[in-house]
């Protein structure tokens, strides 16, 4: 009338989501029997499908909870796998029984069963409402590839679900004696009298009639709910009894072959009390589920309700009411990524790129400078007053080379690089810490992502900043402001450099004992590069070495080493301090008119002036052809490729990644879902008070 067992089916799937303890547990049918006893056969029967795994090896190894849904108004049958989304609904029950053979065959052989349950959900208008749950079948004795402890793990498994509120289907075959059946053992010890255990007697067809009704008669072992005796074997597909194409469904065969068993022995079947067929079965289940779902509800309404007020309580309490969901947290992320983006995009402003690449380019500078100038033996005649017209021309060349090593040392591959390290560094930066710690996938998307488009946008740029420096190449102009700067700058790099030389220089006499004591090894050193120049000198002449080489180790050989490193700096700082001396003098001073030999005899200045210049150029297409446009396309780019394929299944995994949103969800749908359940049981009461009355009239 008011479809009790149905609504609490319902309550009862959305209970099993929330809770696996056992106080929220609504009865169900638990089919338990041995191997063989024609288990899987009562199920299909009642079913009307094939579609149970079959085989010889132990084929059920994890529970099957399986839920029928009486669907009257539809002519459609099919199943559903509620935690295998992906599969849909299911029509084909060929394709359900090789899912459940795959979910089965999942567990190794060597474990054997697992108490994980497989959820299936069958809705036809030809099954009753029903939820079902098929056990692993209890054997007599492991094959050679299971465990010795089978038999144990197996009747555990099922301890487990025959306990109250559950109903107990025991099937026992009729050839074998009631006395050997482990399922109505196994029923007998939690349920003495039989309270909640229905039996099944299979393969009626087995016995002769006299022996079958005997044991329906229910006098060896009285249950009080009693047997029902049915036939199911189901026809063989395509060998005797060919299923006709119009009628898919095998109700109808089995039926047949079971009314006319039945018929056939009618004077012995057809008795008051004694129930027949799978038909009695399934109304019988139906009366008994009904009847026990309904004496439950005010204990479970009772459960429920206290479970909701501790989840409220907890909701309160740990979150102040405040609800999340996993699409307003995935967009928080990524409005967070979004603002920290812009946030660092001042980090690659023109002036703070401009200051990279200048500290690059100086680095740049001072290897020229040591290549072509440091190292070269008339660095003293550079700005003598007297300088011939032939040196002229000498240093008038070197200058032109330093300045061509310089703008052709790929400034363009080198500067976007720079830059696109920058960029790397920074997203990889906002993708390390919290909350993308819990989310990996994420972020290395948004890394991929970001690489993408630098790769895109790289060699476009480097072409254009190189385009871009290209007059640099054959003319430099330098203005006075410019000169003036570059000249400043340069003396301050020297006079850093200086520093350095200063400092390594006072650390290496540290070591080495004092001043002194490093002039003495130097000055060791010097006659002995002396001596060798006069050795070589002698080998050369005679073509003999008549001198025995005078290796008596005077010094620790760590000091000598240190000593050249000395004698290397000394010299680096004398050419500095030279160096220093004429770019500060008037030399090096801009005049009026032609400042080429300004510019020839300071080439430090010079070169600095066009580094300077060269990172002004490069800085300002940068800033266009990639920063910029990285800025803009980045985040647009995470809307369209990372958010818009997001769907619902994928936002909520995403903000299930992050254990506190987790916990966070997890108690607030377990707070909503003991909601839902307690407002559906609390009018199944009141429906049900309302019934009372009318039915005490009759
Ligand atoms: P399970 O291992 O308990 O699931 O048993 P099955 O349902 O697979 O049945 C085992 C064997 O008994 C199969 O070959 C069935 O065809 C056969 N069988 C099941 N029910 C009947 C029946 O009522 N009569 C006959 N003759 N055979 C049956």
């Amino acid at each position: 009338l008011m479809n009790l067992t149905r609504k609490l089916i319902e309550i009862r799937s959305i209970l099993l989501s929330i809770d696996q303890t056992d106080n929220l547990k609504l009865p169900s049918i638990v089919v338990i029997g041995s191997q063989s006893s024609g288990k899987s056969s009562v199920l299909e029967a009642i079913v009307g499908h094939e579609f149970l795994p079959k085989g010889n090896n132990m084929v059920t190894r994890r529970p099957i909870e399986l839920t029928l849904i009486h669907t009257p108004d539809s002519n459609k049958e099919y199943g559903e796998f509620p935690s295998l989304s992906s599969y849909g609904k299911l029509e084909d029950f060929g394709a359900i029984q090789k899912i459940l053979t795959d979910l089965n065959l999942s567990v190794p052989s060597s474990e054997c069963v697992s108490d994980k349950p497989i959820d299936l959900r069958i809705y036809s208008p030809h099954v009753p409402d029903l939820t079902l749950i098929d056990l692993p079948g209890y054997v007599q004795i492991a094959g050679l590839d299971q465990p010795d402890n089978l038999r144990e793990q197996i009747s555990n498994l099922c301890e487990k679900y025959i306990k109250t509120p559950n109903i107990i289907l025991a099937v026992c075959a009729a050839d074998v004696d009631l006395a050997n059946s482990p399922a109505l053992r196994a029923s007998r010890r939690v349920d003495p009298l039989g309270l909640r255990t229905v039996g099944v007697i299979t393969k009626m067809d087995m016995v002769t009639p006299n022996e079958g009704s005997a044991i329906l008669s229910n006098k060896r072992y009285p249950l009080h709910l009693g047997y029902v005796g049915v036939v199911c074997k189901a026809p063989k597909r395509g060998i005797i009894d060919r299923l006709s194409d119009n009628d898919p469904n095998m109700t109808g065969a089995i039926m047949k072959r079971e009314e006319n068993y039945f018929q056939n022995n009618k004077e012995l079947f057809n008795k008051p009390g004694l129930l027949i067929g799978t038909d009695t079965l399934r109304k019988k289940l139906m009366e008994v589920l009904e009847n026990s779902m309904s004496s439950c509800l005010n204990n479970i309404t009772n459960a429920v309700q206290i479970e909701q007020e501790e989840a409220a309580y907890q909701f309160k309490v740990q979150y102040n009411d405040r609800r999340v969901s996993p699409e307003s947290y995935v967009a928080e992320v990524i409005d967070n990524l979004k603002a920290k983006l812009r946030d660092f995009q001042g980090e690659f402003s023109k002036p703070q790129v401009r200051e990279k690449l200048e500290s690059m380019l100086d680095d740049r500078v001072m290897n020229i400078l040591e290549q072509l100038y440091w190292n070269d033996v008339k660095l003293n005649d550079l700005g003598k007053n007297n300088i011939e017209s032939d040196h002229d021309n000498y240093w008038a060349y070197k200058l032109d080379t330093a300045r061509s090593l310089l703008t052709k040392s790929g400034i363009g591959r080198d500067s976007t690089s720079l830059v696109a390290d920058g960029i790397r560094n920074l997203i990889e930066a906002l993708t390390d810490g919290p909350p993308f710690s819990h989310h990996n996938n994420a972020a290395e998307r948004i890394i991929e992502l970001s690489h993408d488009i630098l790769r895109d946008k790289l060699s476009i740029t480097s072409d254009q900043v190189e385009n871009a420096l290209k007059p640099f190449k054959f003319e430099v102009d330098v203005e006075d402001k410019e000169w003036n700067k570059g000249r400043r700058h340069v003396l301050s790099a020297l006079e850093g450099e200086q520093k350095e030389c200063d400092a390594k220089l006072s650390e290496i006499r540290k070591r080495v004992g004092g001043y002194r004591k490093l002039n003495n090894i130097i000055s060791y050193l010097k006659s002995l590069d002396e001596r060798k120049l006069n050795q070589e000198a002698e080998i050369e002449n005679d073509g003999v070495n008549n001198n025995e080489p005078a290796w008596k180790l005077a010094y620790n050989p760590a000091h000598l080493i240190e000593a050249r490193q000395a004698m290397k700096l000394s010299e680096r700082l004398a050419i500095l301090k030279l160096r220093m001396s004429t770019l500060r003098s008037s030399k090096c001073k801009f005049g009026n008119g032609d400042n080429t030999k300004v510019e020839t005899i300071c080439p430090e200045a010079f070169l600095t002036v066009v580094s300077e210049k060269l990172a002004y150029t490069s800085s300002l297409f940068l800033q266009i052809e990639l920063l910029q446009s990285f800025f803009d396309q980045f985040p647009r780019e995470i809307d369209s490729r990372l958010m818009y394929d997001l769907d619902r299944n994928a936002i909520n995994k995403f903000a299930r990644e992050n254990p506190t949103i987790r916990s966070h969800l997890d108690l607030q749908e377990r707070k909503d879902k003991l909601e839902d359940v307690l407002k559906r049981l609390e009018s199944l009461l009141h429906l049900k008070e309302q019934d009372k009355p009318k039915a005490r009239r009759f």
